[in-house]
């Protein structure tokens, strides 16, 4: 098995300490100061990663800002299962380009750019050649905590870091119009929600149902908005009603209000349900229309109560699911926000407020997501020394 490219520092010594060899095959590139979880109770510690030498199609990036979404809560916690530890999150990251390799031509030193979910697929099956790198056949590297198929077979660490390494194929460009910190939650907060109201053809005269107003909710309210539609909002947070309506939504539904779900009946076309805890979607099937479909986002880690066939059935609706967007649909999602003026409402924090963020994320404290500054991480000894 190989090294993981990321070893634990311990708090005290935050910086300095052990740090991991990159593959021998590749050579290892800048050291990175990092925050990420050792074990799945450990929270998030300094840990220092070691980057590869950029390869001839790589572009190496000094990371700015990553938000903070609730898939790394799932992923640090193990509640997903399946992770090797050390583990840096981090799959929303906006920076500057540093270095490229030297078949670089698309992106040079001093551009801002931005990575997701996707570091690397299989280029050759079907959904890779039809810009559905998600869905790729052979498996797409996930940002974090996947198995690097071309640099020795290393495990991915994500961006919670001063800097990363990435194959230009995977590398976004970001409109200049747009604030960057604000930006990093469109890399996949963004995608994931404009990715089904595309996929669904949302355009004005529709009436498009969100569930769950926390990151990726709030983002499919703006984007929503933005393609016309009119914007229905499903919460359980009482306090989060007039929230929305400031955020842009026509209508807000407090959903444990049976009457006010009651009224919602045969009303909306598509559901976007981003919740992050199982929920009954039978209720929300009763809000849709004839050939209404309810695209599910939330990936909770505990089983969901059964779908009622007949609500389907009654209705023709469609009971989809979508994982965040290709990298070509991601560029169309970056361009359509500077377009139409779309960034995150975020909360800007430090290295050393992400287990609190967590916390606070868990808890739905947080409007509406939370972007890690990465000058604040501590840089690792030989780059604090020079
Ligand atoms: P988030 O910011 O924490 O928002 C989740 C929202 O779900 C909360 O704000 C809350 O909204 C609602 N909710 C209702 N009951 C809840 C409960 N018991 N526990 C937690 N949330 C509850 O999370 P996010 O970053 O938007 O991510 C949402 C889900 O999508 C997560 O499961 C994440 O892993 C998944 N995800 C999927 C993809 C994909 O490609 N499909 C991509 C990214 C993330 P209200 O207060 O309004 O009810
Ligand atoms: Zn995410
Ligand atoms: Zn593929």
């Amino acid at each position: 098995m190989p090294p993981p490219l990321a070893k634990p520092v311990t708090p005290a010594t935050a910086g300095p300490g052990p740090v991991a060899s990159g593959s021998a095959a590749y050579g290892a590139g800048v050291l990175a100061a990092a925050y990420g979880a050792t074990s799945p109770d450990s929270g998030l510690v300094p840990l220092t990663v070691a980057r590869r030498t950029p390869q001839a199609d790589d572009v190496e990036i000094a990371v700015e800002f990553c938000g903070l979404c609730h898939s790394d809560v799932h992923a640090v916690r193990g509640e997903w299962g399946g992770k090797v530890w050390p583990l840096v999150p981090g799959h929303e990251i906006v920076g500057t380009v540093s270095a490229v390799g030297s078949a670089v031509t698309d992106f040079a030193p001093g551009d801002r750019v931005g990575v997701g979910c996707i570091v690397d697929s299989c280029r050759e099956c079907e959904s890779c050649l039809d810009g559905l790198e998600q869905y790729c056949e052979n498996g797409m590297t996930g940002t974090y905590g996947a198995v690097d198929r071309r640099n020795g077979g290393s495990i991915t660490q994500g961006g919670y870091s001063s800097s990363v390494v990435v194959d230009r194929r995977y590398v976004l460009r970001v409109p200049d119009s747009l604030d960057p910190a604000a930006v990093a939650p469109l890399l996949c907060a963004g995608v994931t929600t404009f990715s089904p109201l595309r996929h669904f053809d949302v355009e004005e005269g529709d009436v498009v149902g969100v569930v769950g107003l926390g990151g990726l909710g709030h983002m499919a309210v703006k984007l929503a908005k933005a393609m016309g539609a009119k914007v229905v909002v499903f919460t359980t947070s009482e306090s989060k009603v007039p929230a929305a309506l400031e955020l842009g939504a026509d209508e807000v539904v407090l959903s444990t209000d049976e009457t006010a779900m009651d009224a919602a009946d045969r009303t909306i076309d598509l559901i976007i349900d981003t919740v992050a805890a199982p929920h009954d979607l039978n209720p929300l099937f009763r809000t849709l229309r004839v050939d209404g479909a309810l695209f599910q986002l939330g990936l909770p880690s505990e089983a969901m109560p059964p779908v009622n066939p007949r609500a389907l059935i009654g209705r023709r609706i469609a009971y989809a699911g979508s994982l965040i967007g290709g990298i070509a649909e991601t560029q169309e999602m970056l361009d359509f926000c500077a377009e139409h003026g779309v960034v995150a409402d975020i909360e800007v924090v430090g290295a050393n407020q992400l287990n609190e963020a967590y916390n606070r994320m868990v808890a739905g404290d947080v409007k509406y997501r939370f972007v890690l500054d990465t000058s604040t991480l501590q840089a690792p000894a030989e780059e604090a020394d020079a």
